[in-house]
């Protein structure tokens, strides 16, 4: 175990070839970490393919990585869960960090429990704060029993001590210009015959317009009492008058009114934008553990011994379809005023 030093971030990148802001953050996270480790080395393991590697570099340089490793290769142009968790381990068990951090993404979601599995070593998923304890071990402290608890968990006999993190929960440092991080490429051989799940094409299932939930500053979320996939409109009226996305709980998706890429919650994504306004929503735990590390939450429900009230900020008991363009309205209005 004493072999193992050092703080990776496994950097994600976006289809638009930036590093996505999770990684971002975790590297600023991992800094705050190295402090408290006699300033261990903090570095990003970046598997790409042939783009343009600069960007992202100077992306990461600017975010305060020490050192990137860099494995590029053809076969990683796009995410392959069997090449990616291939790459990651190797790497790892060349270079033996001691704490392996990734963004609790679909595509981290998919990646960290591989890894940790090949490397027979634990996992805390989907942390919202990182820490070192007194023993100098990784503190990863996660929701748990529908985020009734916080739990903080350690991983005191195998290396690497991996987590996964959401997005939005850590702070991104200012870019720093005058950082400059060491670039070592790494060589690892991937054998794209040995794997069984070959990428054709990758279609884009998420149709919703706008911003995705999981990049938006205001989320307006509907729920089964929404009525049906028509009902939608005017949250999108609503969305559109704040500069917001329009989310879903499970009960909607469900019921084919909107797509799964819109789901918040256990088994949908966790969205923790500054306002939440959740319209028809009970409320459910399952719901809320996507959802209650928003800064501010606005629940609107007809009932008012909804459990969605529990967690908000603001209620509004009454009918939505009343008060939802009431909103809209006023706020168009005020907007209207504010520019005169
Ligand atoms: C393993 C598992 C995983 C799950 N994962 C998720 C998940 O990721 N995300 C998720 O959301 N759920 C998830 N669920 C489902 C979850 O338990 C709930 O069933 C679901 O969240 C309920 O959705 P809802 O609040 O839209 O519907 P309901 O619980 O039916 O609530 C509808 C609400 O709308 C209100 N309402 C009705 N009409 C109006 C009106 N006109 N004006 C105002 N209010 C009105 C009602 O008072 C009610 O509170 C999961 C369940 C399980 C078992």
């Amino acid at each position: 175990m004493s072999e193992h030093k050092g703080i990776w971030v496994i950097a994600e990148k976006t289809p638009e070839n930036q590093i996505a802001g999770v990684s971002l953050e975790l590297v600023n996270a991992a800094k705050g970490l190295s402090q408290k480790l006699s300033g261990e080395e903090v570095g990003v393991l970046l598997l790409t393919g042939n783009d343009d590697v600069e960007p992202l570099l100077k992306e990461l340089s600017e975010a305060g990585a020490q050192k990137v490793y860099l494995v590029r290769d053809e076969n990683l142009e796009r995410y392959s869960t069997e090449l990616y968790s291939k790459a990651a381990c190797d790497a790892i068990t060349q270079k033996k960090p001691s704490i392996v951090l990734i963004g609790a993404t679909t595509t981290g979601r998919d990646l960290a429990p591989r890894i940790s599995a090949r490397l027979n070593t634990g996992l805390t998923a989907d942390c919202t704060g990182l820490d070192i304890n007194e023993q100098g071990l990784l503190a990863a402290t996660r929701p748990t029993f529908g985020g009734n608890l916080m739990a903080t968990i350690l991983c005191k006999t195998c290396r690497p001590q991996m987590a996964t993190v959401r997005p939005k929960v850590l702070p991104k440092a200012e870019p720093d210009t005058s950082n400059s991080a060491r670039v070592e490429k790494l060589d690892i051989n991937l054998d794209p015959s040995a794997i069984k799940v070959k990428i054709l094409e990758c279609l884009n299932a998420c149709q919703s317009a706008g911003c995705k939930i999981e990049d938006a500053e205001i989320i307006i979320a509907g729920g089964r009492g929404i009525k049906n996939a028509e009902g939608f409109k005017i949250l999108e009226g609503l969305a559109e008058s704040l500069g917001g996305a329009v989310a879903a709980s499970r009960a909607c998706v469900d019921a084919g009114w909107r797509g799964h890429c819109d789901q918040v919650g256990q088994t949908g994504k966790t969205v923790c934008p500054k306002i939440y306004i959740a319209c028809g929503i009970s409320g459910a735990i399952q719901h809320l553990a996507g959802m209650n590390s928003s800064d501010i939450i606005i629940a609107i429900n007809k009932d008012p011994e909804a459990p969605i009230f529990q967690v908000a900020t603001y209620g509004i008991v009454g009918d939505l379809f009343e008060v939802v363009p009431a909103l809209t309205e006023a706020i168009r209005n005020s907007r209207l005023t504010c520019s005169c």
